[in-house]
């Protein structure tokens, strides 16, 4: 047994695995560029106030999950738990908006929360997502779902929910908290405990409980949809149209709050038919009064998250998940210790002109180096020894057909470039 083990909770992503990982954030930054997202990245580090702050201190987040700790100066710092809050500083900090009245970002990020580890739930997890900072637009509201669905569907996976709501905005939100709180008085004693904690705390978060008992009292609550200002029900009411216009399926789940507190007006969530019920891999909405709140001017927001280990829990359910090395292209395999010398030159030719290419680094047998490039995925072996040195030539297998030839030194370039259908460099 090793004597250090990971910590409990975080995960090592091994060469077979990171595989699918790159192909998951290649996709990823090509849906970006075409929505015209630009990549932005912050420290994991930032000062604790900023997620109290933004988060809400009253929510799980804030108070149980976050890594929070003293550094030497006695300062209270914490792990970036989401990414919302700190692309938001980063972007008042910078002054982004006094450089471009509208910026798209985008972000691929690990992320730290202090959860009970379970199947898609990490420690240390990995979440991707993107923000458009400076308009209320509900076209943006429209794009930002319209970018998450374009990745899963370039992902090939399938069986997906759309959910969203309108959680008002201050205007109507402050009224219906009123309305809540009297219709809930009277009955806040039948809720869970958690529930009666939310009822003083953040009583929207009663909405969002997961329990069934709570659900069904939920079910004649108020319900803030009813209840939208003029400006918030033209806007939920344009995403609802665009969304048709577009003709993707959505259903309105009027206590889907999500568990932040800076959202505002249009939020939504898209869950998997192949994760448990409330097992959403993407999360989002506006949060038109963030920025303000972090000490900025009023500046409209929209954006979402996506969990990547919860995606790939559902491309692996949905067998989407390659786990496998790339093959290499080419393995010299050598016989003696001229050949080994030349082969090394050789190497680097080769690498210089555009391929993968590798050769045995332990003095192998023959046989055994064969055994190398299988294992490798070599699609080629080209053989090294004292004969085709004389002969200025190679000894060339192609591993999937078996087929051997040689092939001369001048002409080995050309035939690879052939093989590999690629131009030479
Ligand atoms: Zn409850
Ligand atoms: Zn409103």
């Amino acid at each position: 047994m090793a004597k250090y083990n990971r910590i409990k909770g975080t995960q090592d992503i091994l060469p077979q695995e990171s595989y699918s990982w790159q192909y998951i954030e290649n996709t990823i930054k090509e849906c970006m560029l075409s929505f015209n997202y630009k990549e932005i990245r912050t420290p994991v580090l930032e000062k604790t106030e900023l997620f109290a702050r933004s988060i809400g201190q009253e929510t799980d987040i804030v108070s149980k999950e976050m890594y929070t700790f003293l550094d030497r100066g006695k300062k209270s710092i914490t792990l970036k738990p989401e990414m919302t809050a700190p692309v938001i500083r980063a972007y008042l900090e910078n002054n982004l908006g006094s450089q471009s009245p509208l910026n798209k970002l985008y972000y691929i990020s690990s992320l730290f929360r202090q959860e009970n580890p379970q199947a898609g739930r990490l420690r240390q997890f990995n979440q991707f997502g993107a923000e458009a900072i400076g308009s209320n637009s509900p076209d943006l509201d429209l794009e930002v779902i319209l970018l998450a669905l374009e990745v899963y569907n370039k992902l090939g996976i399938r069986g997906l929910n759309l959910r969203i709501n309108s959680v008002g905005d201050f205007t109507c939100r402050e009224p219906y908290k009123k309305q809540l709180k009297s219709y809930l008085k009277p009955i806040i004693s039948e809720y869970c405990n958690d529930c009666q904690q939310r009822f003083n705390t953040n009583i929207m978060r009663v909405l969002d409980c997961k329990k069934n008992h709570c659900r069904e009292l939920n079910n004649k609550a108020p319900k803030l949809i009813d209840n939208l200002c003029e400006d918030c029900q033209t806007s939920f009411d344009y995403v609802k149209q665009s969304l048709a216009d577009f003709e993707i399926k959505y259903s309105i789940n009027p206590y889907l709050v999500r568990g932040l507190d800076y959202y505002t007006k249009t939020v939504f969530e898209i869950t998997s038919d192949d994760l448990g019920a409330q097992d959403a891999i993407c999360g989002g909405g506006r949060y038109d009064l963030l920025c303000e709140e972090l000490g900025g001017p009023p500046t409209p927001a929209v954006g979402f998250a996506s969990g990547i280990e919860r995606l790939m829990m559902v491309m692996d359910a949905q067998d989407l998940l390659k786990n496998e090395f790339l093959p290499l292209q080419i393995y010299i395999a050598t016989l003696g210790s001229d050949a080994s010398r030349e082969s090394q030159k050789w190497l680097f030719y080769l690498r210089k002109k555009g391929f993968s290419a590798d050769k045995d680094f332990l003095s192998r047998s023959l046989k055994a180096q064969m055994r190398d490039a299988n294992r490798q995925k070599a699609q080629i072996v080209l053989m090294l020894g004292e004969n085709e040195i004389n002969s200025h030539e190679f000894s060339v297998k192609e591993m999937e057909s078996g087929n051997q030839s040689n092939i001369k030194f001048e002409n080995i370039i050309k035939y690879l470039s052939n093989y590999f259908n690629s131009d030479p460099k």
